[in-house]
């Protein structure tokens, strides 16, 4: 089987194009979003629809799905989310907010084998950014393959014989052989707004007999995502940092 891993789409539409366009030369059996579809970007009801077109085999809840559903879990959120998530909740439709707010929670086994959160297995809003959070999250886990996403890092931790090891990916494109034994606890990266100062979109693929992940990046009409915040009177501060990947 072959899983696309994505995450954090946060309404970029630009960006979500950018994926499907990718797809279309690649063979994935199965999809599976680890959250946050909506919050930043202008375009949330048009990337709801996008993950809804796939017809993934799971979509967990991110912290800002929540937040549109939820106003007491927007406590935690600095002064420029929290005016996306205002902002989203007044322009979604009823259906999207519906389609929002019945999206479970993490963490859930997919196929028996793997685990995914949104945050951290232990805590769906928790970021997971360094071995010691890792640690903690294999305490909690019971499969060998764990995805998680919400830092916007791609990342990938291992685990064998109890040492937790970190390796962060750089560059466009990277592949990892999974070993027997070792289990692993891996972020492909943020769709629609990347933070390793690497403006692409980010997504990965699980190929689970081969027992592989590749990492993806793919360039996107930064421009137009953009044009469209700014137009719609979100914080400026949400188009800039598209250009600088953070
Ligand atoms: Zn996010």
């Amino acid at each position: 089987m072959r899983y696309l891993i994505f995450s954090d789409l946060h309404g970029n539409l630009e960006a979500v194009q950018a994926l499907k366009k990718f797809l279309h030369r690649r063979k994935i059996d199965h999809f599976i979003c680890l959250g946050d579809l909506v919050g930043y970007g202008a375009s949330p009801n048009e990337v709801i629809q996008e993950v809804r077109e796939l017809s993934p085999l799971t979509v967990i809840r991110g912290n800002h799905d929540k937040a549109i559903c939820d106003q007491e879990s927007l406590g935690s959120f600095n002064p420029i989310a929290a005016a996306a998530i205002h902002w989203t909740r007044a322009n979604l439709s009823e259906e999207n907010h519906h389609y929002l707010s019945q999206l479970p929670q993490g963490p859930m086994t997919v196929n028996g084998t793997i685990t995914i959160c949104h945050g951290a297995p232990f805590d769906e809003d928790y970021y997971i950014f360094g071995e010691f959070d890792a640690a903690e999250a294999f305490l909690h886990l019971k499969t060998s393959i764990n995805f998680f996403g919400h830092t916007h890092f791609p990342y990938v931790y291992s685990e064998s014989d109890h040492l937790v090891q970190g390796n962060y990916l750089t560059g466009d494109r990277k592949e990892i052989r999974l070993k027997q034994g070792t289990s692993y606890l891996i972020n492909p990266g943020s769709v629609g707004q990347p933070r390793d100062r690497n403006t692409r979109a980010a997504c990965a693929i699980y190929d689970s007999e081969k027992k592989r992940v590749s990492f993806h990046r793919m360039a996107y009409d930064i421009l137009n995502a953009q044009n469209k915040i700014r137009e719609a009177g979100l914080p400026s501060a949400l188009s800039e940092r598209l250009t600088m990947g953070i």
